[in-house]
């Protein structure tokens, strides 16, 4: 079974990364500039006319990713998140604009998505061994995924004007399913703020493009083939400020005896998802998008029709972990989606009907 990335992957700017898929790139190389941030590859690549910014514009874009970096993860002893836990139970904890902001909308999609998000989901992914402190060498026994599912509730949240709180000891929270998003959104607002028009960000796989890479051109994503990394299963062109994010994927993921295990638990059970390769979500913003792909990834196929019809409008890829390959695509999707030659008999239309 498998437990691989579908990753959106920027025609062009991960070139060396893609190697295979050179037949799509654009004839010109632009600028891009790299760099770590939030526990991934963080890239910001510019389009007609705006090539001399670059470097300042990375240099500022770089400064907003380890802002909220600081004040979101779950990685940091001095962020939100740590504090939370660390007085939940106790007392409230003064939270930022952007911590507030944030959690805010995590509870929003875990209430959208009946729980199948839940920002309060952190202890089991600390116990799958997924977050900050090493994973344990074994597999968590049922009993001890039974005693931290006790503190999973996001209903129990307390969030007030300025201030948070988690009423029980051992409740936590990760941001890490929305806060890439959000982190995409706050970098793309700055650099239309400056004046820049034409550029493309990425934070590990969550994208959002502002007007064009070259005159008359569209930025172009290939959506990788979640079964083989060095494959995609197809690129679609996207129109200026829509934003991109996948999600399942990932180079995170625990092993346990040649076993993989998906990093996005399943807040009903306790364990790590299964049924669903990869789920990209294609919509307004990317803060919506990456906040529904982790929703979408743990409601797979059969479940994803329900939360669409609630949700702030959004077009879906989905892809289910099973053989031959298949492609799932909502009407909306598959009008800007171009399969690879040899998966466009995989391709099925996700319909009120089918879902
Ligand atoms: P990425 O980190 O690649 O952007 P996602 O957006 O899908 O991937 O988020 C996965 C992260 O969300 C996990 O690493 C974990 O921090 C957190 N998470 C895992 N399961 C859940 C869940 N059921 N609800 C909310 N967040 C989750
Ligand atoms: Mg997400």
């Amino acid at each position: 079974m498998y437990f691989w990335i579908i990753g959106a992957v920027i025609l062009g700017c991960l070139l060396l990364a893609l190697g295979g898929a050179a037949r799509f790139l654009p004839r010109t190389e632009l600028p891009s500039r790299s760099s770590r941030s939030m526990g991934g590859l963080a890239t910001l690549t510019v389009g007609a006319g705006c090539s001399d910014r670059i470097d300042s514009l990375a240099a500022q874009v770089q400064d907003i990713f380890t802002r909220l970096e600081q004040e979101l993860s779950t990685y940091r002893s001095d962020s939100a998140t740590s504090l939370l836990a660390e007085r939940a139970g106790v007392d409230s904890v003064a939270l930022s604009e952007d911590a507030r902001r944030v959690l805010n909308l995590a509870l929003r999609f875990d209430e959208l998505s009946d729980g199948a998000s839940d920002v309060t989901v952190a202890p089991l992914v600390k116990l799958w061994g997924f977050g900050s402190a090493p994973g344990s060498a074994s597999l968590p026994s049922e009993e001890t995924i039974r005693e931290q599912l006790k503190f999973v509730d996001y209903r129990r949240v307390i969030l007030k004007d300025r201030t948070a709180f988690l009423p029980v000891k051992g409740m936590a929270v990760d941001l890490g399913g929305i806060a890439k998003g959000y982190a995409v959104d706050r970098a793309f607002d700055f650099c239309r703020s400056v004046g820049v028009g034409n550029f493309l960000i990425d934070l590990s796989g969550n994208i959002r493009v502002s007007g064009r890479p070259q005159w008359g051109k569209k930025w172009q994503i290939g959506v990788r083939n979640p079964f083989d990394r060095s494959s995609m299963v197809g690129k679609i062109a996207l129109r200026s400020g829509l934003a991109l994010a996948t999600s399942g994927n990932y180079e995170r993921f625990v092993e346990f005896m040649g076993q993989r295990y998906s990093h996005i638990i399943n807040p009903s059970t306790g364990l790590p998802v299964t049924g669903t390769a990869g789920v990209t979500v294609l919509c307004e913003d990317a803060t919506t998008a990456d906040g529904l792909s982790t929703s979408l990834f743990v409601l797979g196929l059969k479940g994803c029709g329900k939360l669409l019809q609630k949700a702030p409008p959004a077009e879906v890829l989905i892809v289910p972990d099973r053989y031959p390959v298949e492609i799932w695509l909502t009407r909306g999707f598959a009008e800007v989606f171009v399969p690879i030659p040899d998966l466009s008999n995989a391709v099925r239309i996700l319909t009120p009907t089918s879902l």
